[in-house]
């Protein structure tokens, strides 16, 4: 512990906060794709370049978010650097290590994904974007769900989902999230299997729009916190 003590003298504060990133499901490439993370592919009459795996997506966010924090000097850490599927007990106990090195007030985690309504052999209504926090989650938590869905409002590409008028966050026990020992949240940017979100969600501006909100979201997150 005085080892890290000693390394954080002198650095920029907002260095101090680590940032904990998790990419959501496998990669297209991975040898074990995650069944169902993926556009309904059995339907008639829908294009065949509307096709997305929704780990491609969490990647592709995670990577410019990376790029984009790297870049301001803070301190991010990718949790799959991998394209297989890691189990999620793996991915907690990755953040969590991480936690007890950095002090778990010291970071924050991020699981980035997009979502889905139906059981992908059809399209769905369903959309929109979401922000997600565990049942009796910190005040911390809380502050980035509802910095998060600001800024993703603010840009107004996705049709916002919250639980009731005064709440921008839903209460949802996401095994990530609530086995963290940080504050952590989950975000679900649009739905894939939704015709609309997914053409949105297939382009660059999509994952560069996204990687923003949660940029921005950071950003303010952090500045919030170091005051303290
Ligand atoms: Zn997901």
């Amino acid at each position: 512990m005085k080892k890290i003590a000693e390394q954080l003298k002198g650095v920029k504060p907002e260095s101090k906060i680590h940032i904990l990133l998790d990419n959501g499901h496998s990669s297209s490439k991975a040898r074990n794709i995650t069944p169902g993370k993926r556009t309904p592919y059995l339907v008639s009459g829908v294009e065949p370049a509307l096709s997305m795996y929704e780990g491609d997506f969490n990647r592709d966010v995670v990577r410019i978010l990376e790029a984009k924090l790297k870049d301001s000097g803070y301190s991010v850490h990718v949790l799959v650097p991998e394209d297989e599927d890691i189990s999620l007990g793996e991915r907690v106990r990755r953040a969590n290590k991480l936690c007890k090195e950095y002090g778990a007030s010291n970071c924050i985690f991020v699981s980035v994904h997009s979502n889905a309504a139906g059981n992908g052999r059809q399209w769905m209504t369903a959309r929109g974007f979401s922000v997600h926090i565990c049942q009796g989650a910190s005040k911390k938590s809380e502050l980035m769900a509802n910095l998060l869905y600001d800024e993703a409002q603010k840009d107004g590409h996705f049709k916002m989902r919250k639980p009731l008028p005064n709440q921008k966050y839903w209460v949802n026990n996401f095994y990530v999230i609530k086995n963290t020992s940080c504050p952590a949240i989950l975000s679900e940017s649009g739905f894939y299997d939704n015709v609309d979100d997914c053409t949105f969600l297939l382009t660059d501006m999509a994952r560069e729009a996204v990687a923003t909100y949660h940029y921005n979201a950071l950003i303010k997150y952090v500045q919030e916190v170091i005051k303290k």
